[in-house]
Protein backbone atom coordinates (compact mmCIF):
# COMPACT_ATOMS: atom_id res chain seq x y z
CA UNK A 1 0.00 0.00 0.00
CA UNK A 2 1.27 3.19 -0.93
CA UNK A 3 2.17 5.85 1.83
CA UNK A 4 -1.14 8.79 0.98
CA UNK A 5 -3.85 10.12 3.08
CA UNK A 6 -7.26 10.80 1.83
CA UNK A 7 -9.96 13.18 2.98
CA UNK A 8 -13.82 13.15 2.82
CA UNK A 9 -16.48 15.66 4.04
CA UNK A 10 -19.15 13.98 6.63
CA UNK A 11 -21.12 16.29 8.30
CA UNK A 12 -22.75 13.83 10.48
CA UNK A 13 -22.27 10.82 12.67
CA UNK A 14 -25.35 9.42 11.38
CA UNK A 15 -24.94 5.66 10.57
CA UNK A 16 -25.30 5.32 6.76
CA UNK A 17 -23.34 8.34 6.68
CA UNK A 18 -20.25 7.55 8.34
CA UNK A 19 -20.37 4.42 6.60
CA UNK A 20 -20.37 5.45 3.24
CA UNK A 21 -17.84 7.98 3.91
CA UNK A 22 -15.35 5.02 5.29
CA UNK A 23 -16.34 2.66 2.65
CA UNK A 24 -15.99 4.82 0.12
CA UNK A 25 -12.36 6.48 1.51
CA UNK A 26 -11.31 2.74 1.56
CA UNK A 27 -12.02 2.30 -1.74
CA UNK A 28 -8.89 4.47 -2.70
CA UNK A 29 -6.92 1.83 -0.77
CA UNK A 30 -8.39 -1.08 -2.61
CA UNK A 31 -10.69 -1.67 0.39
CA UNK A 32 -10.52 -3.00 3.63
CA UNK A 33 -9.75 -6.35 2.68
CA UNK A 34 -6.62 -5.25 0.73
CA UNK A 35 -5.67 -4.39 4.12
CA UNK A 36 -6.63 -6.88 6.64
CA UNK A 37 -6.35 -10.61 6.03
CA UNK A 38 -8.89 -12.91 7.05
CA UNK A 39 -8.33 -14.26 10.75
CA UNK A 40 -6.01 -11.12 11.94
CA UNK A 41 -6.62 -10.03 15.21
CA UNK A 42 -6.87 -6.31 14.74
CA UNK A 43 -6.86 -3.87 17.38
CA UNK A 44 -8.99 -0.75 17.02
CA UNK A 45 -7.23 1.67 18.81
CA UNK A 46 -9.61 4.25 19.48
CA UNK A 47 -9.22 7.69 21.78
CA UNK A 48 -10.79 6.49 25.32
CA UNK A 49 -8.85 9.29 27.56
CA UNK A 50 -11.90 9.76 30.20
CA UNK A 51 -15.18 8.41 30.86
CA UNK A 52 -16.91 11.05 28.68
CA UNK A 53 -20.33 11.35 26.61
CA UNK A 54 -19.43 10.81 22.55
CA UNK A 55 -21.41 14.75 22.29
CA UNK A 56 -18.07 16.36 24.50
CA UNK A 57 -15.53 15.21 21.86
CA UNK A 58 -12.99 13.82 24.08
CA UNK A 59 -12.92 10.94 22.69
CA UNK A 60 -13.33 8.67 19.12
CA UNK A 61 -16.68 9.21 18.21
CA UNK A 62 -18.16 5.09 18.60
CA UNK A 63 -19.99 5.49 15.02
CA UNK A 64 -16.80 5.84 13.75
CA UNK A 65 -15.43 3.05 15.47
CA UNK A 66 -18.16 0.57 14.64
CA UNK A 67 -17.86 1.93 10.95
CA UNK A 68 -14.32 0.78 11.50
CA UNK A 69 -15.42 -2.82 12.91
CA UNK A 70 -17.95 -3.70 10.20
CA UNK A 71 -15.50 -3.14 7.53
CA UNK A 72 -12.86 -5.34 9.31
CA UNK A 73 -15.74 -8.10 10.42
CA UNK A 74 -16.57 -8.00 6.37
CA UNK A 75 -12.79 -8.56 5.70
CA UNK A 76 -12.58 -11.03 7.77
CA UNK A 77 -10.65 -9.81 10.74
CA UNK A 78 -11.19 -10.37 13.90
CA UNK A 79 -11.38 -6.75 15.46
CA UNK A 80 -11.61 -5.61 19.13
CA UNK A 81 -11.70 -1.99 20.11
CA UNK A 82 -9.57 -1.14 23.11
CA UNK A 83 -7.38 1.92 24.96
CA UNK A 84 -5.63 2.65 28.04
CA UNK A 85 -7.53 5.15 29.92
CA UNK A 86 -5.22 7.69 32.02
CA UNK A 87 -7.41 7.51 34.62
CA UNK A 88 -10.90 6.24 34.43
CA UNK A 89 -11.64 3.12 35.59
CA UNK A 90 -11.67 1.24 31.80
CA UNK A 91 -15.10 -0.46 32.60
CA UNK A 92 -16.46 3.65 33.38
CA UNK A 93 -15.11 4.84 30.27
CA UNK A 94 -16.15 1.62 27.72
CA UNK A 95 -19.83 2.45 28.79
CA UNK A 96 -19.56 6.17 28.96
CA UNK A 97 -17.95 6.92 25.49
CA UNK A 98 -20.43 4.25 23.30
CA UNK A 99 -17.36 1.64 23.10
CA UNK A 100 -19.06 -0.97 25.12
CA UNK A 101 -22.60 -0.75 23.12
CA UNK A 102 -20.21 -1.25 19.94
CA UNK A 103 -18.54 -4.01 21.14
CA UNK A 104 -21.68 -5.24 22.30
CA UNK A 105 -23.75 -5.04 19.09
CA UNK A 106 -20.78 -6.67 17.07
CA UNK A 107 -19.93 -8.95 19.65
CA UNK A 108 -16.32 -8.50 20.04
CA UNK A 109 -14.43 -7.31 22.55
CA UNK A 110 -13.60 -4.05 24.13
CA UNK A 111 -10.51 -4.53 26.36
CA UNK A 112 -7.93 -2.41 28.52
CA UNK A 113 -4.97 -2.11 26.76
CA UNK A 114 -2.75 -3.49 29.89
CA UNK A 115 -0.07 -6.10 30.53
CA UNK A 116 3.61 -3.30 29.35
CA UNK A 117 6.13 -5.21 27.26
CA UNK A 118 8.96 -3.78 25.52
CA UNK A 119 8.27 -2.40 22.15
CA UNK A 120 10.66 -3.51 19.46
CA UNK A 121 13.20 -0.67 18.73
CA UNK A 122 12.89 0.49 14.77
CA UNK A 123 16.04 1.87 13.42
CA UNK A 124 16.91 5.03 14.21
CA UNK A 125 14.84 5.78 17.16
CA UNK A 126 15.95 8.15 19.63
CA UNK A 127 14.17 5.90 22.85
CA UNK A 128 15.87 2.53 23.31
CA UNK A 129 13.04 0.99 25.15
CA UNK A 130 9.56 2.03 25.31
CA UNK A 131 7.07 -0.31 27.20
CA UNK A 132 3.37 -0.40 25.41
CA UNK A 133 0.70 -3.22 26.14
CA UNK A 134 0.96 -6.35 25.14
CA UNK A 135 -2.08 -6.50 23.06
CA UNK A 136 -0.46 -3.64 20.75
CA UNK A 137 2.39 -5.66 20.09
CA UNK A 138 0.40 -8.48 19.33
CA UNK A 139 -1.73 -7.61 17.40
CA UNK A 140 -1.38 -8.97 13.64
CA UNK A 141 -3.17 -5.44 12.78
CA UNK A 142 -3.61 -2.09 14.28
CA UNK A 143 -6.11 0.38 13.06
CA UNK A 144 -5.19 3.52 14.69
CA UNK A 145 -8.70 5.95 14.67
CA UNK A 146 -7.79 9.11 16.64
CA UNK A 147 -10.05 12.00 17.88
CA UNK A 148 -8.94 15.44 16.00
CA UNK A 149 -8.16 17.66 18.86
CA UNK A 150 -5.90 20.49 20.41
CA UNK A 151 -3.61 19.47 22.83
CA UNK A 152 -2.17 22.16 25.36
CA UNK A 153 1.09 20.60 25.47
CA UNK A 154 1.32 19.17 22.10
CA UNK A 155 -0.55 21.63 20.02
CA UNK A 156 -2.66 19.37 18.25
CA UNK A 157 -3.43 15.11 19.11
CA UNK A 158 -4.10 13.70 16.11
CA UNK A 159 -3.05 10.12 14.16
CA UNK A 160 1.16 9.79 15.98
CA UNK A 161 -0.38 11.12 19.41
CA UNK A 162 -2.94 8.50 19.73
CA UNK A 163 -0.95 5.50 19.71
CA UNK A 164 0.58 7.22 22.47
CA UNK A 165 -2.11 5.94 24.20
CA UNK A 166 -0.87 2.52 23.98
CA UNK A 167 1.26 3.29 27.13
CA UNK A 168 -0.43 1.62 29.97
CA UNK A 169 -2.03 3.83 32.40
CA UNK A 170 -0.31 5.49 35.02
CA UNK A 171 3.07 4.86 32.82
CA UNK A 172 1.84 7.52 30.53
CA UNK A 173 2.51 10.58 33.86
CA UNK A 174 5.77 8.70 34.44
CA UNK A 175 6.64 9.65 30.49
CA UNK A 176 5.43 13.04 31.34
CA UNK A 177 7.37 13.25 34.28
CA UNK A 178 10.79 11.85 32.11
CA UNK A 179 10.66 14.03 29.06
CA UNK A 180 7.45 16.06 29.18
CA UNK A 181 9.36 19.56 29.55
CA UNK A 182 10.08 19.37 26.19
CA UNK A 183 7.86 18.77 23.55
CA UNK A 184 10.03 17.95 20.96
CA UNK A 185 11.68 15.04 22.99
CA UNK A 186 7.85 13.98 23.78
CA UNK A 187 7.21 14.32 20.16
CA UNK A 188 10.59 12.19 19.36
CA UNK A 189 8.54 9.07 22.09
CA UNK A 190 5.42 9.66 20.33
CA UNK A 191 7.32 9.22 16.70
CA UNK A 192 9.13 6.38 18.00
CA UNK A 193 6.03 4.91 19.20
CA UNK A 194 4.37 5.24 16.31
CA UNK A 195 6.89 3.69 13.64
CA UNK A 196 7.61 0.88 16.33
CA UNK A 197 3.69 0.16 16.07
CA UNK A 198 3.15 0.70 12.48
CA UNK A 199 -0.62 0.73 12.10
CA UNK A 200 -2.09 -0.47 9.21
CA UNK A 201 -4.30 2.49 8.72
CA UNK A 202 -5.03 5.53 10.64
CA UNK A 203 -8.69 6.76 10.52
CA UNK A 204 -9.37 10.20 12.19
CA UNK A 205 -12.39 11.34 13.25
CA UNK A 206 -12.84 14.99 12.14
CA UNK A 207 -16.59 14.96 12.21
CA UNK A 208 -16.90 16.82 14.73
CA UNK A 209 -13.79 17.83 17.10
CA UNK A 210 -12.02 19.96 19.74
CA UNK A 211 -10.11 23.74 19.81
CA UNK A 212 -8.95 25.34 22.64
CA UNK A 213 -8.01 23.81 25.81
CA UNK A 214 -7.52 20.00 24.58
CA UNK A 215 -7.62 17.23 24.71
CA UNK A 216 -10.25 17.52 27.57
CA UNK A 217 -11.54 20.57 28.41
CA UNK A 218 -11.75 23.09 24.61
CA UNK A 219 -14.79 23.38 22.71
CA UNK A 220 -16.80 20.68 20.75
CA UNK A 221 -16.32 22.24 17.12
CA UNK A 222 -17.92 20.65 13.67
CA UNK A 223 -14.72 20.04 11.26
CA UNK A 224 -16.70 18.10 8.92
CA UNK A 225 -13.85 15.66 7.80
CA UNK A 226 -13.49 11.91 8.02
CA UNK A 227 -9.56 11.07 6.58
CA UNK A 228 -8.01 7.83 6.19
CA UNK A 229 -4.10 7.32 5.86
CA UNK A 230 -1.42 4.37 5.94
CA UNK A 231 0.93 6.46 7.70
CA UNK A 232 -0.16 8.35 10.76
CA UNK A 233 2.38 11.37 10.52
CA UNK A 234 1.88 12.32 6.53
CA UNK A 235 -1.99 12.34 8.19
CA UNK A 236 -0.82 14.54 10.59
CA UNK A 237 0.66 17.47 8.52
CA UNK A 238 -1.64 17.54 6.35
CA UNK A 239 -4.36 17.84 8.83
CA UNK A 240 -2.50 20.44 10.61
CA UNK A 241 -2.01 22.94 7.42
CA UNK A 242 -6.00 22.10 6.35
CA UNK A 243 -6.54 23.78 10.29
CA UNK A 244 -4.71 26.56 9.66
CA UNK A 245 -2.21 25.50 12.42
CA UNK A 246 1.25 26.54 11.88
CA UNK A 247 3.39 23.30 11.20
CA UNK A 248 6.86 25.12 12.06
CA UNK A 249 5.11 25.16 15.67
CA UNK A 250 4.07 21.73 15.75
CA UNK A 251 6.43 19.96 18.05
CA UNK A 252 5.73 16.80 16.39
CA UNK A 253 6.94 18.41 12.46
CA UNK A 254 9.92 20.01 14.42
CA UNK A 255 11.07 16.53 15.52
CA UNK A 256 10.42 14.78 12.50
CA UNK A 257 12.57 17.60 9.93
CA UNK A 258 15.02 17.24 12.89
CA UNK A 259 15.23 13.70 12.58
CA UNK A 260 14.99 13.68 8.75
CA UNK A 261 12.02 12.05 8.42
CA UNK A 262 10.01 14.45 6.07
CA UNK A 263 11.54 17.04 3.92
CA UNK A 264 11.24 20.64 5.15
CA UNK A 265 9.51 21.72 1.67
CA UNK A 266 6.91 19.12 1.31
CA UNK A 267 3.50 20.14 0.63
CA UNK A 268 0.27 19.04 2.69
CA UNK A 269 -2.84 19.40 0.59
CA UNK A 270 -6.24 17.65 2.03
CA UNK A 271 -6.31 14.87 -1.09
CA UNK A 272 -9.96 14.35 -1.87
CA UNK A 273 -12.03 17.57 -0.53
CA UNK A 274 -13.40 19.22 -3.15
CA UNK A 275 -11.29 22.45 -4.46
CA UNK A 276 -11.41 25.23 -2.59
CA UNK A 277 -12.82 23.93 0.70
CA UNK A 278 -11.96 26.01 3.70
CA UNK A 279 -11.81 25.55 6.77
CA UNK A 280 -12.26 28.34 9.23
CA UNK A 281 -8.54 28.47 11.48
CA UNK A 282 -8.70 26.00 14.44
CA UNK A 283 -8.18 27.84 18.11
CA UNK A 284 -5.09 26.56 19.31
CA UNK A 285 -3.97 26.41 22.64
CA UNK A 286 -1.51 28.82 23.84
CA UNK A 287 1.83 27.30 24.29
CA UNK A 288 4.49 28.74 26.07
CA UNK A 289 7.96 29.20 24.67
CA UNK A 290 9.85 26.74 27.70
CA UNK A 291 11.13 24.94 24.82
CA UNK A 292 12.65 27.23 23.05
CA UNK A 293 15.02 27.20 25.87
CA UNK A 294 18.65 25.56 26.16
CA UNK A 295 18.59 22.61 28.51
CA UNK A 296 20.87 24.77 31.38
CA UNK A 297 17.91 27.15 31.80
CA UNK A 298 15.45 24.55 31.78
CA UNK A 299 15.51 25.19 36.19
CA UNK A 300 15.40 28.50 36.16
CA UNK A 301 13.05 28.86 33.06
CA UNK A 302 10.51 25.90 34.79
CA UNK A 303 10.67 28.65 37.67
CA UNK A 304 10.33 31.76 36.62
CA UNK A 305 9.16 31.67 32.52
CA UNK A 306 7.22 28.75 32.34
CA UNK A 307 2.79 28.90 32.51
CA UNK A 308 2.32 26.88 35.68
CA UNK A 309 -0.83 25.11 36.49
CA UNK A 310 -3.79 26.76 39.16
CA UNK A 311 -6.74 25.70 40.54
CA UNK A 312 -9.49 27.38 39.53
CA UNK A 313 -11.35 26.69 43.04
CA UNK A 314 -15.04 27.95 42.02
CA UNK A 315 -15.01 25.25 39.19
CA UNK A 316 -13.24 22.59 41.19
CA UNK A 317 -15.38 19.39 42.40
CA UNK A 318 -12.73 17.83 44.91
CA UNK A 319 -12.47 14.67 43.19
CA UNK A 320 -8.75 14.42 43.16
CA UNK A 321 -8.18 13.23 40.12
CA UNK A 322 -5.03 15.72 39.41
CA UNK A 323 -3.53 14.45 42.50
CA UNK A 324 -3.83 11.08 41.93
CA UNK A 325 -2.55 11.74 38.11
CA UNK A 326 0.41 14.25 39.20
CA UNK A 327 3.77 12.43 38.27
CA UNK A 328 5.79 14.51 40.54
CA UNK A 329 3.95 14.60 43.43
CA UNK A 330 3.42 18.13 43.27
CA UNK A 331 -0.07 18.64 44.48
CA UNK A 332 -1.40 17.85 47.75
CA UNK A 333 -5.41 18.52 49.30
CA UNK A 334 -5.20 21.80 51.96
CA UNK A 335 -7.31 21.08 55.10
CA UNK A 336 -10.23 23.57 53.58
CA UNK A 337 -10.02 21.17 50.41
CA UNK A 338 -8.60 23.34 47.94
CA UNK A 339 -5.34 21.93 46.17
CA UNK A 340 -1.36 23.27 47.27
CA UNK A 341 0.75 23.24 43.88
CA UNK A 342 4.68 23.27 44.89
CA UNK A 343 5.73 24.47 41.61
CA UNK A 344 9.27 23.46 42.74
CA UNK A 345 8.48 19.97 41.82
CA UNK A 346 5.96 20.51 39.16
CA UNK A 347 7.40 19.48 35.53
CA UNK A 348 4.44 21.02 33.97
CA UNK A 349 3.53 18.41 32.25
CA UNK A 350 -0.37 18.87 31.70
CA UNK A 351 -1.55 15.65 33.23
CA UNK A 352 -3.75 17.47 36.21
CA UNK A 353 -5.39 19.77 33.27
CA UNK A 354 -5.90 16.46 31.25
CA UNK A 355 -7.71 14.52 33.65
CA UNK A 356 -9.35 17.31 35.15
CA UNK A 357 -13.38 16.70 34.75
CA UNK A 358 -14.66 20.52 35.90
CA UNK A 359 -12.13 22.47 33.59
CA UNK A 360 -10.81 23.67 36.81
CA UNK A 361 -6.87 23.25 36.06
CA UNK A 362 -5.84 26.57 33.97
CA UNK A 363 -2.30 27.52 32.99
CA UNK A 364 -1.57 30.95 33.90
CA UNK A 365 1.15 32.28 31.58
CA UNK A 366 4.67 32.36 32.38
CA UNK A 367 6.73 35.70 32.41
CA UNK A 368 8.22 35.62 29.34
CA UNK A 369 4.92 34.38 27.42
CA UNK A 370 3.53 37.51 29.15
CA UNK A 371 6.41 40.01 28.22
CA UNK A 372 6.50 38.93 24.12
CA UNK A 373 2.90 39.68 24.40
CA UNK A 374 3.41 42.86 25.58
CA UNK A 375 6.22 43.78 22.83
CA UNK A 376 3.76 41.96 20.05
CA UNK A 377 1.16 44.83 21.29
S1 LIG B 1 1.01 19.82 39.11
FE1 LIG B 1 0.09 19.26 37.12
S2 LIG B 1 1.53 20.03 35.59
FE2 LIG B 1 2.63 19.95 37.57
S3 LIG B 1 3.64 17.95 37.59
FE3 LIG B 1 1.67 17.70 38.64
S4 LIG B 1 0.25 17.02 37.02
FE4 LIG B 1 2.07 17.85 35.99
S1 LIG C 1 -8.79 20.55 40.02
FE1 LIG C 1 -10.03 19.21 38.70
S2 LIG C 1 -9.09 17.17 38.91
FE2 LIG C 1 -8.32 18.43 40.61
S3 LIG C 1 -9.70 18.02 42.32
FE3 LIG C 1 -10.48 19.84 41.25
S4 LIG C 1 -12.00 19.05 39.78
FE4 LIG C 1 -10.74 17.28 40.44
Amino acid sequence: MVSESIFTQCGKYSRNEVENALASLLERFGGMKSIVSRGDNVLLKANMLSASAPDECVTTHPEVVRAAAVQTIEAGGKPFIADSPGIDRFSDVARKTGMEEVARELNIPCVELDDPIALPVAEGNVFQRVEVSRRAVEADKIINIPKLKTHAQMMLTLGVKNLFGTVVSQRKAQWHYNVGLRRETFADLHLDIARGLAPCLTILDGIRGMEGRGPSNGKPRDFGVLAVSSDPLDLDFRVCTLLGAPLEEFPLYRAAVGRGLVAKDARWDAAGLPEGTIIPPIELPKLDALHLLPPFLDRFGKRFLASRPVQEKKKCIRCGKCIEICPADAMKPTRAGDIEIDYDKCIRCYCCQEVCPADAVRFSKGLLLRTLECIRR
